[in-house]
């Protein structure tokens, strides 16, 4: 017991200090969990910030090996919302006082794409009064286009780094010139310089990965002073070429775990950020969501895309709650999260604090 008490009385964690905490178990996996619950009750509070989430696309030019949705999978039925959809969507979000949106896609680069999300989020705004804050995560784009998106009212972006070691990047993509890692770098700089709220994050339990390189992941974060993260476990596609590698998989209970004890440690090294409680989560364990809010999480992503194409956006196997609509997927999470003694912070935008500080 000693050891982790000693840890987490340091004011910073060394790459060693964050492997051992993630291979805690028992009562010392409970103290840290209680540690970084009360960090995150006397940060910033026990409040969940809701973003309606709007599986706006699965077209996608890309071919990440862990993906569903990847190009080359031809069993997926390829869809874009028309703009109706989405504005009713965002209508829905800011009736019920969700604060903000998230509008997310497969990757596609080219000008009428990026005329049509510029337009949109126009629309948005307009449809919605200014009243909801809106992020965007439709991949690696050109520096113009991020700006454009910025100045068309987009305040924050989520591009996953997927892991912050090239070596295992390069092992989850094809090996060409549209899948690198250092262009991915450079999109995360590009989006912190355009003044975005940036948000990243890394898939957990991949085949290869290792404690150390989820350690390195954190430390990836915090150096970059990332202002939001969504972190879950890697969830196998049969659809998918790293389906062949899920004999190198560890049970899902354990990727749960280790993704739980992640955001416990993010959350007492980063005591002001944004941290989603993912839906992969709750693919593997229907409490999920609540239990990653118990121990630091304090963003839920409800799905408020149109029914209909739920099942399109199947990045993994096991996708929870596509055959609800927005209101059954609002009345469970209500409940849901007052289990987990923390409240709904109705129509708030929650942006991120360490945002807020580092722009000052
Ligand atoms: N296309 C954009 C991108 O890649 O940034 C946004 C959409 S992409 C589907 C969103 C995230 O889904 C990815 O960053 C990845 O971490 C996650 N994802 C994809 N396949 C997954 C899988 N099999 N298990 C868990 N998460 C997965
Ligand atoms: Fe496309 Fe994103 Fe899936 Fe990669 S993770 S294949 S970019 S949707």
């Amino acid at each position: 017991m000693s050891e982790i008490n000693e840890i987490l009385q340091k004011s910073h964690f060394s790459h060693a200090d964050i492997v051992h905490m993630l291979g805690l178990q028992g009562k010392e996996k409970t103290c840290l969990f209680e540690r970084a619950a009360q960090v995150k009750a006397r940060g910033i509070g026990n409040r969940v910030y809701f973003r309606g989430l709007i599986e706006f696309s699965n077209i996608c030019r890309k071919n990440c090996l862990y993906c569903g949705i990847r190009l080359d999978n031809r069993n997926v039925r390829r869809y874009m919302l028309s703009d109706d959809e989405i504005i009713s969507a965002a209508r829905f979000a800011a009736e019920n006082r969700y604060g903000s949106l998230v509008i997310q896609s497969g990757e596609v680069e080219s000008k009428s794409f990026t005329g049509r999300i510029e337009n949109l989020l126009r629309n948005i705004h307009k449809a919605t009064g200014g009243e909801l804050r809106i992020t965007l995560s439709c991949g690696e784009q050109e520096h113009e286009t991020y700006k454009r998106w910025y100045e068309s009212g987009a305040h924050r972006y989520l591009l996953r780094i997927e892991s912050s070691n090239p070596e295992l990047y390069a092992r989850l993509h094809p090996r060409d010139n549209d899948h690198k890692f250092l262009r991915r770098i450079g999109c995360l700089n590009s989006l912190q310089e355009t003044g975005y709220q940036v948000g990243t994050g890394v898939m957990i339990g991949l085949p290869f990965q290792t404690m150390d390189d989820l350690a390195g992941d954190l430390l990836f974060m915090e150096q970059f002073n990332i202002d939001m993260v969504g972190m879950g476990p890697y969830l196998e596609h049969n659809g998918t070429p790293l389906y062949e590698l899920r004999h190198l998989l560890m049970p899902r209970e354990e990727r749960f775990q280790i993704t739980l004890k992640m955001i416990a440690v993010l959350r007492i090294m980063m005591n002001d950020i944004n941290i989603a409680a993912t839906t992969a989560l709750q693919a593997i364990d229907k409490m999920g969501r609540e239990k990653a809010i118990k121990v630091g999480a304090n963003v839920i992503m409800p799905n408020i895309t149109p029914g209909n194409h739920r099942d399109d956006y199947l990045l993994y196997q096991d996708k929870p709650c596509t055959d609800e609509n927005a209101s059954d997927c609002k009345t469970c999470l209500e409940a849901r999260i007052a289990l987990a003694d923390n409240e709904i912070a109705y129509g708030e935008w929650g942006d991120s604090g360490h945002f807020r500080k580092r722009n000052r």
